[in-house]
């Protein structure tokens, strides 16, 4: 990215807080360029393929997996990211990483295996993100994780519990948690994931959603957001039915999403008089929707968790994949020798069980779970 296109509060490469492991800088790439090739070639990366997003991963393959939410989260990044003036190396990096600690089944998954760790330090899908970053990829002979720079570091922990930070800040003091201590915000560039990772979700699951059968176009009138934009296609297209009506629909809610973050990041950061990436870091978050989308954004969640969450065809997959999890959480703790060797020897056993049940894909661990219980859940 040239710096003729890059605003003075975006995050520079060459400015960069560093690696913790230093490295010589790569001949041809930016330090976020090669933590985004770095985020692209890791195992984690590959296995949200077969993670599920909302849907059990095996239900149908035309539903969003995790692999294919962290794109369009990179996507919307980049293309808000641009216009604003923003690193969209980082925003990439950030983007692909954000869910790379999501346990199979979803949040169902996450929640049993925080249950099962309650005695050993809880168990949190972003800090997991974070974990295996720094410390569980295996690819390179002179350290654990990825070694990525501190931005991108930064961004992947969004959230983050003050005994979390405190423990974090223990091990690397001044580091990525200390703003969950002192206070502050990330870069831009994370923030702006932040915010593409709810404008993703909220479009594709009204998406996966209909196309499941799970919610209807009817039902989604009741959401004002929807209703202006179905409105808005059918009254420029009547005779538009099903797919491409539903297409058209979510096509317009997102670019009108995407301009809204446009324009009030923009006057946010006007307003405040921001001039360099730190400046952005010290006061409360800049990019943002306006007022009204922020309401109409959030009305629209509310919807999908009454309607689509907490629908019973997608809540009566929770007993079994929470049963899969508990399974093989109890099954590895009391028997060491039921893990692969590199996971056995660990200092922290009930850490290592919940690190290899965290990264397996849906299917290995139903497979998994079959082979060491003789019983097959959710197939
Ligand atoms: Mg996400």
């Amino acid at each position: 990215m040239t710096d003729t296109l890059r605003a003075p509060y975006a995050s520079h490469p060459e400015r960069s807080r560093g690696r913790r492991f230093p490295e010589p800088p790569a001949p041809t790439r930016s330090d976020y360029q090669r933590d985004r090739d770095r985020i692209v070639h890791s195992s984690a990366f590959r296995r949200l393929v077969y993670k599920t997003q909302v849907f059990l991963n095996h239900e149908g393959d035309l539903f969003r997996t995790r692999l294919t939410h962290s794109l369009e989260v990179a996507q919307l990044g980049r293309s808000v990211g641009r216009s604003l003036g923003l690193d969209e190396d980082l925003i990439e990096t950030v983007a692909l990483a954000h869910d790379l600690g999501h346990t199979p089944f979803g949040h169902a998954g996450q929640d049993v295996l925080n249950d099962c760790m309650q005695a050993h330090g809880g168990f949190e899908h972003n800090l997991q993100s974070l974990r295996v970053v720094d410390q569980l990829e295996q690819r390179y002979p002179q350290f654990d994780g990825l070694n990525l720079s501190f931005e991108s570091r930064e961004g992947i922990l969004k959230h983050c519990s003050k005994r979390d930070a405190q423990r974090l800040e223990a091990g690397e003091p001044g580091g990525v948690a200390a703003r969950f201590i002192v206070g502050g915000q990330p870069s831009l560039e994370a923030q702006l994931c932040n915010l593409a990772d709810e404008v993703a979700y909220n479009a594709h699951d009204v998406d996966d959603g209909v196309r499941s059968g799970l919610v209807t176009l009817a039902q989604l009138e009741q959401v004002p957001l929807v209703k202006r934009f179905l409105d808005e296609t059918l009254a420029e297209y009547p005779r538009l039915t099903d797919k491409r009506l539903l297409a058209e629909t979510i096509r317009r809610m997102l670019s009108q999403q995407v301009y809204d973050i446009i324009g009030a990041t923009r006057s946010a950061i006007e307003e405040a008089g921001i001039a360099s990436a730190d400046e952005a870091r010290a006061v409360g978050p800049l990019v943002r929707f306006s007022p009204e989308m922020r309401h109409a954004s959030t009305e629209l969640k509310r919807f999908l968790f009454a309607n689509l969450y907490r629908h019973p065809a997608v809540q009566d997959k929770r007993a079994g994949a929470e049963e899969v999890l508990r399974d093989l959480f109890q099954i590895y703790l009391h028997d060491p020798t039921k893990l692969p060797a590199d996971c056995a020897n660990s200092d922290d056993h009930p850490r290592a069980c919940a690190d290899y049940i965290a990264g397996m894909t849906d299917r290995y661990a139903l497979r998994e779970h079959e082979r060491l219980t003789g019983k097959r859940l959710l197939g």
